[in-house]
């Protein structure tokens, strides 16, 4: 059975944890941690909604050592996520759902996870809020950046006190920047790789910065300072077919370092694949979930190319995450006068 544990205080031992991994050995279950500060309403972060993107714990075991012998600039409350996860140091583990698809406005079923994510969701509404941090490593080569689901002013300047660049998406749906984003200013942050110092350091500073703001500007953010992109398609490899960067035998050969291209804008006819057989071809989702990769891909011969000018994101060399989740994210730029 999941269980929530609610903390006022920080656990002995917390600061002496080496890693994520040892995090069980204190908080056996996913835990909401509140502290008082001298301002409210409270700043809310979350870190390990998946358990091997250690950044957001390393960077909160820093923050809050920071302030053990001084007052909290402002209160906040830290949720803990996928911590049985994080023993093993993966994203999730086999039969669970994935932790940051089960907030408010998922699609998926009713489960433990959904009724968890609820419960962080409600207790965090009622004590109100400031703003909402949720952080993220990912796999491939990329900037640091963030994302947010609702084009609001605060949020955005929120986005843009961590980095330049900003991504607006509306699915997959069930994420935590969504769900809090009906309460306050929420963004994801994405800070590269999982085990990097510098990217420890950036969110530190972040964070630091976050909790002590007065407030968070409600006017635009001039368009010269920002680049904000929007999400238009996923892109997976056909199931029924093998892939691969290296293995001459697979059916859709990608091209190796493909994620060179991350945050790149690319002209239509950039190669991404090789392939000789007739049916195989890259694959590519809409919001609505529904399959539109002749849309975005064209196959010239043995070649599979860009049909338009577009920003990838997210693009992996992981074979592994490839298929779990997906190749990347398509992006275009979204002219700033459309947002508000
Ligand atoms: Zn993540």
């Amino acid at each position: 059975m999941l269980q929530l544990t609610e903390l006022e205080s920080l656990p002995e031992g917390f600061f002496a944890l080496k890693n994520p991994r040892e995090l069980h050995t204190l908080l056996p279950n996913p835990t909401l941690l509140h502290l008082e500060g001298r301002r409210e309403p409270r700043l809310f972060i979350s870190v390990l909604l998946h358990g091997n993107e250690d950044t957001g714990f390393f960077a909160i075991q820093q923050l809050l050592h920071k302030y053990q012998s001084q007052p909290l600039p402002r209160s906040l409350s830290v949720f803990f996520g996928n911590i049985e996860a994080a023993t093993f140091g993966l994203r999730r583990l086999e039969g669970q759902p994935d932790y940051n698809r089960v907030w408010p406005s998922t699609e998926l079923e009713d489960c433990e996870e959904t009724h968890l994510m609820q419960q962080v969701t409600d207790i965090m509404a009622s004590k109100g809020m400031f703003a909402s941090i949720d952080v993220h490593n990912n796999t491939g080569k990329n900037p640091h950046y963030g994302c947010v689901n609702v084009l609001d002013n605060r949020s955005l300047q929120l986005a843009r006190l961590f980095a330049n660049i900003v991504v607006y998406f509306e699915t997959p749906r069930g994420v935590q920047s969504m769900a809090m984003a009906q309460h306050c200013p929420a963004i994801t942050i994405e800070c590269g790789k999982p085990g990097v110092a510098h990217g420890v350091e950036h969110v530190l500073e972040f964070l630091d910065a976050a909790l002590h703001l007065q407030e968070l500007p409600d006017h635009p953010l001039p368009a010269h300072d920002i680049n904000i992109y929007q999400t238009v398609a996923r892109v997976t490899l056909p199931e029924n077919h093998t892939f691969s960067f290296n293995d001459p035998a697979a059916d859709i050969h990608l091209l190796p370092a493909l994620d060179q291209y991350n945050f790149s804008e690319l002209p239509a006819g950039t190669a991404f694949a090789s392939t000789t057989h007739p049916t195989a071809r890259l694959h590519a989702w809409d919001d609505e979930n529904v399959e539109v990769g002749e849309h975005f891909f064209t196959r010239d011969h043995s070649s599979i190319r860009l049909k338009q000018a577009l920003m990838p994101a997210m693009l992996t060399l992981d074979e592994i995450i490839i298929r779990q989740d997906c190749l990347c994210y398509l992006m275009k730029r979204l002219p700033l006068d459309s947002a508000p």
